[in-house]
C-alpha cells in the first residue's frame, strides 16, 4: 500500500522535479502571494496528479489546464489568492467549496482548515477528485454531487465558502449558509467581465469587497453524470 502510494507520488518525477515546483512558488511570491502557510501547502501538493498524464509536464506552470467536460483546473496563483482571502480572518473550522473539479483546490484547503465540504455538479469529476484525495490520505473532506447554487444546507453554517466558477449573481443560498463573521470568496460576473469578491457576514448584513478582475468557467445550474 505504502509502496503503491510512493510510486504514485513520484510518477513523472522527471518533469515534476522539486526545482520546477520551487520555481512556481518563487513566481507566486513575486506575484504577491504572501501567506507562508499557503505557499508551503502549494509547494508540497503534487498538482501533476490532478491533471491527465499527458499534461503532467505542465502541472507546475502558473496556468489553468483542461480536465475534461469543458472544465479547467484553476491556475495556482488563483488557488493561492482565494485561499489567502479565505484565511485572512483567522483559522477556519468548516469550509464549503463549490466546484470540486479536479480536487486540487480542495486538497490545498484540506491541509489548511479543519474540514472541507465540497460540492460538484459533474459526477465523473467528483468521483475522480475523491479518489485523488484518498490516495493523498487527505481525510477531512466530504464530497457531494449536486448543484452548488443551493450550497449544502444540511451542514450549514460555514465559516468560509469558496466558489471556483463564476456566478452571474451571488447565490442567495450561499449568503444564507454563511456563519456570523464567515467569509465568502466568489468570482461574480459573466463572460469576460468577472470580478473576485470577498463577502463577510457582519451583524445583520454583509460587507462586500470587489477585488481583482478574473476569468472563470461559469457556475451552471443543475447536475449531470
Ligand atoms: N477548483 C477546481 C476548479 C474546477 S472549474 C480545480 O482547480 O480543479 C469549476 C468547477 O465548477 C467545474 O468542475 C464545474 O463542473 C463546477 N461547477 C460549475 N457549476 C457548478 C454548480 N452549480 N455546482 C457545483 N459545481 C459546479
Amino acid at each position: 500500500m505504502r509502496r503503491q502510494q510512493d510510486d504514485l507520488l513520484h510518477r513523472g518525477i522527471g518533469m515534476t522535479s522539486q526545482r520546477t515546483r520551487e520555481r512556481l512558488i518563487q513566481r507566486l511570491y513575486e506575484e504577491g502571494l504572501s501567506n507562508a502557510a499557503v505557499l508551503e501547502v502549494i509547494r508540497r501538493t503534487p498538482r501533476h496528479l490532478f491533471v491527465d498524464e499527458a499534461l503532467a509536464h505542465r502541472a507546475y506552470e502558473d496556468t489553468a489546464l483542461p480536465i475534461g467536460h469543458n472544465q479547467t483546473i484553476s491556475q495556482p496563483y488563483m488557488v493561492g489568492r482565494m485561499t489567502e482571502l479565505l484565511l485572512a480572518g483567522g483559522p477556519l473550522d468548516k469550509v464549503l467549496e463549490i466546484g470540486t473539479g479536479s480536487g486540487y483546490q480542495t486538497a490545498v484547503l484540506a491541509q489548511l482548515v479543519e474540514r472541507v465540504f465540497s460540492v460538484e455538479r459533474i459526477q465523473t469529476l467528483q468521483e475522480r477528485a475523491k479518489e485523488r484525495l484518498t490516495e493523498l490520505s487527505l481525510r477531512n473532506v466530504v464530497f457531494r454531487w449536486g448543484d452548488g447554487w443551493e450550497g449544502w444546507p444540511a451542514l450549514a453554517p460555514y465559516n468560509g465558502i469558496i466558489v471556483t466558477a463564476a456566478a452571474a449573481d451571488v447565490p442567495q443560498a450561499l449568503l444564507d449558509q454563511l456563519a456570523p463573521g464567515g467569509r465568502l470568496v466568489i468570482p461574480v460576473g459573466e463572460g469576460t467581465t468577472q470580478q473576485l469578491q470577498l463577502i463577510i457576514r457582519e451583524g445583520d448584513g454583509f460587507a462586500r469587497h470587489v477585488l481583482d478582475n478574473v476569468r472563470f468557467v461559469p457556475l451552471l445550474h443543475g447536475s449531470q453524470l
